[in-house]
């Protein structure tokens, strides 16, 4: 099956507002292995809305349209859709009713035309809409199916996830069924030519990278009557994957680095500090973003200046001297001195230039050292990254997560 999103609203088209809910239908049709062929806007204009609508369903067997739901003379989407489908919009009392409490909630009055909302085609799926007043719907007529939904994207988005999506997977004769690998450390271009004969190879079995900064997500997805076929398919193709890939695959749930190691922090017991230079705190507050990681989370000492790493971490000034505050000597002093002042298992150090001034010949922006200690001893990383600050310190914190990581795997 293919899909076709069609979004309606004449400030698309002006340029007021970028399109986004393409952007995010696109990519939750992509998770469940649909196929997206088109994405087209159109104005609040019944005719030209109708003239692409009629387009769309010539060519897709599902179109999925936001916007033009709402209670104005502009909002014509379901009268046109309806047209075309050739049903009729009829009063929904129980959607009245959920519009009514609505604006109690919000202790305004109603006004009456939002009475307009409640109408709704005759044979259509009612899609309940719980963080605004239009409800959307889904028509199923010849073998296509319509769906409309609100444009704003905090009221589209719940009703796509938590209804939309799982519909059509449901109600779709294949069962697809996807599974995504998250790797740290090889870049998209490099994992592409990795995984090229599988990728080439592909037939029931489609492999997808997808890069977000600094790690890439590979996705497998399958599709097959059978959903026990399609589980097995898919498990031979990612043990495949996993023997190419090693250690750079951090999840296979679709995780988020900072919660793997947090998880194996919790699990196996193992206390962490953090001495941060360039970072100024960001690891710590990546990592307190996971909740339960005050088990083993105890500190982060920021210490920017030279002064403060001498006072606070124990940091020898002759060190800083002879080898600078960006180095790995002095990366090595902050680790051991945060471990040691804190008293946990593990002192992780970042110390670096994240620019855009500050870099020299010998230490140029995007030098980072990052330290670990622990009872094996003190490991220190090396880094030369490409970037702005911003991208400099988010790389730099997640190239530390993956230090942490495959440190802890051992212990
Ligand atoms: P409302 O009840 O708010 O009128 P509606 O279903 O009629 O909802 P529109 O009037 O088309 O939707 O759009 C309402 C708002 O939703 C827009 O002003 C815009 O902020 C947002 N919006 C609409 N379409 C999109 C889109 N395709 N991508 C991102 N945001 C959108
Ligand atoms: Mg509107």
């Amino acid at each position: 099956m293919n899909a076709e999103i069609l979004a309606v609203g004449t400030e698309l088209l002006m340029g007021q507002i970028a399109n986004t809910n393409a952007q995010y239908i696109s990519q939750r049709l992509n998770s469940i292995g649909m196929n997206v062929y088109y994405h087209s806007v159109v104005g609040d204009n019944p005719k030209r809305l109708k003239a692409v609508l009629e387009l769309a369903l010539s060519r897709s067997d599902i179109v999925i349209i936001t916007g033009g739901l709402g209670p104005t003379q502009d909002d014509l989407t379901k009268e046109t859709v309806a047209e075309i489908l050739g049903d009729k919009l009829i009063l929904h009392e129980e959607s009245l009713q959920k519009i009514e409490d609505y604006f109690k909630r919000l202790n305004r009055p109603m006004v009456k035309n939002n009475v307009k909302q409640a109408y709704l085609p005759e044979s259509c799926i009612i899609v309940k809409n719980n963080n605004g007043t239009a409800p959307g719907c889904i028509m199923e007529k010849d073998e296509k199916i319509v769906v409309m939904l609100p444009g704003p994207p905090s009221e589209m988005k719940p009703m796509l996830d938590d209804f939309v999506i799982p519909h059509i997977a449901k109600n779709s004769p294949e069962k697809i069924v996807s599974k995504y690998l998250r790797v740290f450390g090889i870049g998209e271009s490099l994992l592409e030519e990795k995984l090229i004969n599988l990728i080439n190879n592909q037939s029931n079995v489609t492999i997808a990278t997808y890069a977000k900064e600094g790690e890439v997500t590979v996705r497998i997805t399958t599709k097959n009557d059978n959903e026990v076929k399609a589980l097995k398919a898919l498990s031979a193709v990612e043990d495949e994957i996993l023997e190419i890939l090693g250690d750079s695959v951090y999840s296979d749930e679709d995780k988020e680095l900072c919660q793997v190691v947090a998880d194996m922090l919790i699990k196996k017991q193992i206390t962490i500090a953090f001495a941060e230079s360039c970072t100024g705190g960001l690891i710590s507050s990546v990592i307190t973003d996971v909740p339960g990681i005050s088990a083993v989370f105890d500190r982060a000492v920021v210490t920017y200046s030279n002064k403060s790493k001498v006072e606070s971490l124990g940091v020898k000034q002759e060190t800083l001297d002879k080898f600078g505050a960006v180095s790995r000597e002095t990366a090595i002093e902050m680790a051991e001195g945060v471990k040691k002042l804190a008293g946990t298992d593990l002192g992780l150090s970042i110390t670096g230039i994240a620019g855009p001034d500050g870099g020299t010949e010998e230490k140029p922006v995007g030098l980072i050292y990052i330290a670990l200690a622990s009872k094996k001893g003190t490991e220190c990383k090396e880094l030369k990254l490409r970037g702005n600050r911003t991208k400099v310190r988010n790389y730099a914190t997640l190239n530390s997560f993956d230090m942490i990581r495959r440190l802890v795997n051992e212990l």
